[in-house]
């Protein structure tokens, strides 16, 4: 840049120069940057010349635009948040099946699907779909709290397909890694054990979280939301662990962790078919824990993934 500017200087301060200093110009043409200097002031009071400033005038407008270039770079270094600038990461959040209908309260998963339980003896009900959307809204008030962004990808209350919701995450991947910033998928499901809609509730119970076949981030990201669901809900629930590959996660293909291509990581929050674990989710404390956890753990990814 200085030899740049060494050469510009002294190509304009060519005409003003005289036989012996264009001598000397020539011998530090590639010498001293004080020799630099001396062509750009002679360089700039020729383009003052053709200017009709004065020398001083030059001298107090250039003054004038390094202090506005001070001034700008203070204010971009005062409104600066480095934590802000640090938060590159993008959440794609999943909450399965339909919810209820804001009018009618009507469950839009379709009935042959199922995904929900009544207790007869308690006249308890249970929806899968409206369990996951009220964990997951809770964990992106936490995301909007803290200034993470994040994308729905399921409907406020309509069971969208599976496909639009892969195709709408491979999207947005690839939107935000071309702007930089890393993408996490977290899906909120809970269990079922056998296909009964009614009747006196189920043994099996538990919490289980789970990523494609192979070895990847997601894994990672799963043991992250173990060890963050253990931490804030301790004894309160079971977990059903899958230890044969040394990592906290039950390896399966669901179309949205297999077909995705970010980190993607599904968590069967408890079975919605077990009394107990049917109570726990119907409950605002474990679903406000739970969200915690799912919070946590994207601390955790923004930082280590
Ligand atoms: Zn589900």
């Amino acid at each position: 840049m200085w030899l740049t500017l060494y050469e510009g200087g002294y190509k304009d301060a060519q005409p003003l120069l005289t036989a012996q200093s264009k001598l000397d110009a020539q011998l530090y043409r590639f010498g001293t940057q004080s020799h630099f200097c001396i062509a750009y002031v002679i360089g700039c009071y020729f383009k003052i010349q053709n200017m009709k400033l004065s020398f001083k005038e030059s001298l107090l407008l250039e003054i004038q635009r390094l202090k506005e270039i001070i001034n700008n770079l203070t204010k971009l270094h005062n409104n600066f948040d480095e934590s802000e600038a640090k938060k590159n990461i993008h959440v794609l959040v999943d909450a399965g099946h339909g919810g209820n209908h804001p009018k009618t309260s009507n469950y839009m998963t379709p009935p042959n699907i199922g995904k929900k339980y009544r207790f007869v003896q308690e006249n308890i009900e249970i929806r899968e779909g409206v369990i996951n959307r009220e964990i997951a809204n809770i964990f992106c008030d936490m995301l909007d709290s803290a200034n993470i962004k994040y994308t729905k990808l399921h409907h406020a209350y309509l069971d969208n397909s599976l496909f639009e919701r892969v195709q709408t995450a491979n999207r947005i991947h690839a939107e935000k890694k071309a702007e930089g910033k890393k993408v996490v998928l977290m899906s909120f499901h809970s269990n079922a054990f056998g296909f009964k809609q009614s009747g006196t509730g189920e043994a099996p119970r538990g919490w289980s979280v789970w990523t494609t076949k192979g070895n990847t981030d997601s894994d990672r990201l799963a043991d992250a939301w173990y060890l963050n669901t253990k931490k804030l809900c301790g004894q309160k629930i079971t977990y059903r662990i899958d230890k044969s590959d040394n990592d906290f996660d039950w390896e399966a293909n669901f179309q949205i962790l297999f077909h995705t291509t970010m980190p993607a990581v599904l968590v069967e929050n408890l079975f919605f078919t077990n009394l107990q674990d049917a109570k726990l989710l119907l409950n605002k404390e474990y679903q406000k824990a739970s969200a915690k956890a799912a919070f946590n753990t994207v601390i955790w990814a923004e930082k280590n993934l």
